[in-house]
């Protein structure tokens, strides 16, 4: 059988017996894989070095249909992503977003989700101390997104009425965006307001570079949103971020 090679981001490693690894990538071109990489334990210098988590590269398997674990014959590490061991902030963005592709993708090819998750972790390599909040909270809504689901924040998910300059609203997670100040009366969905609407946007788009205000807030948000749309069981890794991110001050924008 010939191996296929395609672009890949290993997510996780599992040791497995005294010399092997089972390792889970997303890849471009056949969605997640799992390999068995035999002999790679042990083993010293640059082989053992970039088989780490986060590390993106050409990844060459032999693929057996039918099967849910393949064997791989090689991995050329093309980028490291050495900084996200260094800093627990960033990595723990970085898992958030490893165990979102893992909990809900297949093994179908999805080329924006892989672009998705490729640029997010770069942002998050590049991110300092105080941008990181906001660079893990856009990748994990843009993975989110890229999954198919983004929240209608522009018009009232019930009325469909545009949501004014000031309007305060509350977020609808079964209907999957906002809905307006009339239609939120007795709905028990977290308020909404016109700033944390437009760092959602922003956080959506990727243009949110600088410091996030309430970032716990907002990944409870998008975790009862990733909850009711595409993983209805808790993430460790979100616990670990919610742990990580800035306390915040009690009142809300
Ligand atoms: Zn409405």
């Amino acid at each position: 059988m010939a191996p296929v090679s395609t672009p890949a981001v290993l997510l996780r490693a599992h040791d497995y017996g005294d010399t092997s690894r089972i390792l889970r990538f997303y890849t471009r071109d056949h969605g997640l894989v799992s390999v068995m990489a035999r002999g790679v334990r042990g083993r010293s210098g640059k082989g053992a070095t970039t088989l780490s988590t986060f590390a993106s590269g050409d990844l060459t398997a032999y693929l057996k249909q039918d099967r849910d674990l393949h064997t791989m014959k090689d991995f050329g590490c093309t980028n490291l992503r050495a900084p996200l061991g260094q800093d627990v902030l960033r990595f723990a963005g970085a898992a958030a977003l490893s165990e979102l592709v893992l909990a809900h993708a297949d093994q179908e090819a999805h080329p924006e989700l892989f672009e998705g998750l490729e640029s997010s972790l770069d942002v998050l390599v590049v991110s300092d101390a105080a941008g990181a909040p906001a660079a893990a909270l856009s990748g994990l809504w843009r993975i989110t997104e890229a999954f198919g689901f983004a929240p209608q924040l522009d018009s009232c998910v019930r009325c469909d009425t545009l949501l004014g300059g000031e309007e305060v609203g509350r977020f609808d997670f079964e209907a999957g965006g906002v809905r307006c100040a009339e239609c939120a009366e007795g709905a028990a969905g977290p308020r909404l307001g016109p700033g944390a609407r437009r760092q959602v946007l922003a956080l959506l788009a990727g243009t949110l570079d600088t410091e996030i205000t309430h970032a716990r807030r907002h990944l409870r948000v998008l975790s009862d949103f990733v909850a009711y749309h595409l993983v209805p069981r808790p993430l460790k890794s979100f616990h670990f971020l919610d742990g990580l991110l800035p306390q915040e001050e009690v009142q809300a924008t």
